[in-house]
């Protein structure tokens, strides 16, 4: 038995909850915490034996920091640091334009923050409250009842609540109750992501550095003052394994920190994924399954924004079911949070377009555009995502039933590289 053994065996009692979560990621952790800040009984169903540990960060925009304030995790300096400028330079160390984060930051009323992932999973984990997760429950079907909604597990055994919530991500098993017809498409773009301890001085606290070549896009931001966060992305061919001499063949001979960065990756653990979307779904609920996350709108990374966007899906789904533990509860989630999910998916395709083109007249337009007298349009950008994400739910604290009743009430017995590196002098970090 896992170390998750003592867990899972609590959860044997009433045969049904209100609100069954399958897939323990930000949407689901965050769809059960708000469905239980709102009085509703939950169960999270999580394929994987206990809670990620991946170590790799992400960003989250003001609007997904609403999002988490609204879930109760006040503290965000807990599992990141601040963002107050955007940077950006190309692959060989010329500045293209340095945006202040912080006005658009002003106008969401929240600074965006870089996170590292599994210190947020785990403060989730924490404000859920572990004994309403069940580790190593594979959900394998879902079908629907007239009063309540079964998930079916790979062991054979039954699940059920009164609504459950597909949270399984991209290649979502639930999604098929919701739209059937949904294919996943892999895209070309493969990212290579890592945590390491970096110098403040090769990279300044409250700086998010993006740094562009021809087809391909080095990132890096603070998490704490002892570590930092990176990405490489770019165009793959299809079996790409993932290995640090592919990262460090692509980046090699870039500007500083990525050349030091790279470097000094060579003996860690890196995280290399493909970056497989689905198109806009017309649907996110039917009867009494609705889809929240990657689940519902799996994109292209290129803005930083779907692992904010589950979040907020969770505060707005937690909220309607308050209100009701049905179909129109399911509905009125979906009319709130599908515009949104839907209008990310297309400017995140648009974004891969301008930001990663690979031929030269592309790359020359790119580079006007990140420089002034057009940065403004990244800083409008970055306020014009996070506006757009906040949903009534989302963004107003004391919707619907005021932050007095968002405490979490106890739960009735709930059961169920380089070697070598380029210097540039213009760049001083
Ligand atoms: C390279 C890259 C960079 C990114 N950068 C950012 C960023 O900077 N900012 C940002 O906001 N977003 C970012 N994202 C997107 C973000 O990671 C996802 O949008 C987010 O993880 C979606 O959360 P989710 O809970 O919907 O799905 P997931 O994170 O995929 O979680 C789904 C969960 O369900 C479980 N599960 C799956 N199937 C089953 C099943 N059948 N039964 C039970 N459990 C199941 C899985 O084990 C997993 O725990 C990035 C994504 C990529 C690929």
């Amino acid at each position: 038995m896992d170390s998750y053994g003592d867990i899972n065996a609590e959860h044997a009692g009433p045969d049904i909850v209100d609100v069954l979560v399958v897939g323990g990621g930000l949407g689901g952790l965050a769809s059960a915490i708000a469905a239980r800040q709102h009085g509703r009984s939950v169960l999270v169903l999580e394929r994987d034996a206990g809670p990620s540990g991946v170590d790799t960060g992400i960003t989250l925009w003001s609007f997904a920091m609403r999002a988490l304030r609204q879930l109760g995790l006040d503290d965000a300096e807990r599992v990141g640091a601040p963002l107050e400028r955007l940077a950006s330079y190309s692959a060989n160390g010329r500045p293209l334009s340095d945006v202040d984060l912080r006005a658009p930051a002003r106008e969401v009323g929240e600074a965006s923050f870089d996170v590292h992932r599994a210190d947020l999973q785990h403060a989730l984990c924490e404000l859920l409250g572990r004994e309403q997760i069940r580790y190593g429950a594979a959900c394998t079907d879902v079908r629907q009842e007239d009063d309540a909604a079964v998930a079916v597990l790979a062991d054979g055994s039954e699940v059920r609540g009164r609504v459950l919530v597909g949270a399984d991500g991209v290649r979502s098993v639930v999604r098929l109750q919701v739209a059937p017809k949904t294919r996943v498409q892999t895209s070309e773009i493969g990212v290579w992501r890592g945590v390491l301890e970096l110098d403040e001085r090769m990279l300044a606290p409250g700086m998010h550095l993006r740094i562009y070549g021809p087809g391909r896009v080095f990132g890096a931001a603070r998490l704490d003052q002892r570590r930092v966060r990176w990405y490489a992305g770019g165009a793959v061919p299809a079996g790409t394994a993932g290995t640090w001499h592919e990262v460090a063949a692509r980046f090699g001979g870039w500007c500083e920190p990525v050349a030091s960065i790279i470097d000094a990756s060579r003996n860690s653990d890196l995280l290399f994924n493909d970056t497989p979307r689905i198109r806009p779904l017309r649907r996110w609920a039917r009867g009494r399954v609705a889809l929240v996350g990657d689940a519902a709108h799996a994109a292209l990374p290129t803005l930083g924004v779907s692992g904010g966007l589950a979040l907020a899906d969770g505060v707005a789904l937690g909220a309607a079911l308050g209100l009701g533990l049905d179909a129109a509860a399911l509905d009125a989630y979906a009319r709130e949070r599908g515009a949104v999910g839907r209008r990310i998916q297309r400017e995140a395709q648009a974004v891969a377009l301008v930001l990663m083109p690979r031929r030269p007249r592309l790359l020359r337009v790119r580079d006007r555009l990140l420089k002034p007298p057009f940065a403004w349009i990244q800083e409008r950008g970055v306020a014009h995502l996070s506006r757009g994400a906040l949903t009534p739910a989302v963004a107003d604290l004391a919707w619907p039933t005021g932050p007095a009743n968002r405490r979490i009430p106890a739960d009735p017995d709930v059961s169920v590289v380089v070697s070598k590196a380029r210097q540039h002098p213009s760049v001083t970090w």
